[in-house]
């Protein structure tokens, strides 16, 4: 597929682009190709799509594997993938924020800007073997971002804790149709074990939460402004600090003591934080 031919179909299915649903189609083949061939797609393997669209990935896809799932919101664009590839598809129409995914192995998307930081977290709690997903270029440098730097983020925390990321190439906006304002970048994203134990994941990602919401704020107001208070004199490290300035690995030390020692309050009523 090309510049043209994406044009030709976008009116012969009487397609106008939405800005809300992230419609910005990937016009350049070889691009395309070399997205799916970083995800090293393999015949036995189940590929999930989100936002399949006019299909440039999809049709790649289907002929490299036996199992595409595709997930589209937009009635039209789901139509036309129906139409085009019947049963090499599994489509499942609807918002993928929203509906159930199938098990798989690869995940390969040129993710709709609207939903990426919902999609990414919902693609982190499952289990499968890589990830490359075509983002704003913004997005994929707070993906990977360290700390102190002003990309980091409760999106890099929340990665790094889960996987490993790193950007792949960019992509300039010229090989979109309609042009978005900015540049893309491919990145991948493999799932690893935690590289540090924390002693209770719900703390640990409620106090990346309230850091990262109040940045500005030292860790102590921070949580006290999401309902977590650490009593006078309780062995809590860096609530003097700002959460961005904390690598993961001291935001996992800050969680087990907010775990030990904090309180959180509910109404006017205070009880054991865990
Ligand atoms: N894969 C195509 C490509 O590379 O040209 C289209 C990518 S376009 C950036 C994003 C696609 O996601 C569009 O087809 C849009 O309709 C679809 N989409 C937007 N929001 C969605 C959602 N919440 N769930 C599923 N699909 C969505």
């Amino acid at each position: 597929m090309n510049r043209n031919e994406t044009s030709r179909l976008i009116s012969e299915h009487n397609i106008r682009p939405k800005k809300s649903k992230g419609q910005n189609f990937l016009t350049d083949e070889r691009v395309a190709l070399r997205h799916i061939s970083f995800a090293n797609v393999e015949r036995d393997d189940r590929v999930l799509e989100v936002g399949p669209g006019l299909g440039i990935l999809t049709a790649i896809l289907v002929d490299s594997c036996n199992s595409v799932t595709a997930i589209e919101l937009d009635d039209k664009l789901a139509d036309h993938i129906q139409n085009e590839f019947g049963g090499r598809v599994n489509l499942i129409r609807g918002d993928a924020l929203d509906v159930e995914w199938p098990a798989f192995d690869k995940f390969v998307s040129n993710l709709p800007y609207s939903i990426s930081t919902p999609a990414i977290f919902k693609l982190l709690d499952h289990d499968f073997k890589k990830a490359v997903v075509m983002v704003q270029k913004e997005f994929a440098e707070r993906m990977i971002a360290k700390r102190g730097e002003v990309d980091y983020s409760r999106l890099t925390v929340n990665v790094y804790y889960r996987a490993e990321c790193r950007i792949l190439e960019n992509v300039p906006a010229s090989r979109f149709k309609p042009r978005p304002k900015v540049d893309s970048a491919l990145v991948e994203i493999i799932p690893r074990p935690a590289p540090f134990t924390v002693e209770d994941e719900r703390t640990f990602f409620k106090v990346v939460d309230a850091g990262f919401i109040h940045r500005r704020k030292k860790i102590r107001s921070a949580l006290r402004t999401e309902g977590i208070v650490i009593p006078d004199g309780a062995d809590v490290p860096f609530l003097d600090d700002r959460m961005e300035i904390l690598s993961p690995e001291d935001i996992g030390k800050l969680s087990d003591a907010v775990f030990r020692n904090g309180r959180k309050v509910c109404g006017a009523d205070a009880e054991r934080y865990n």
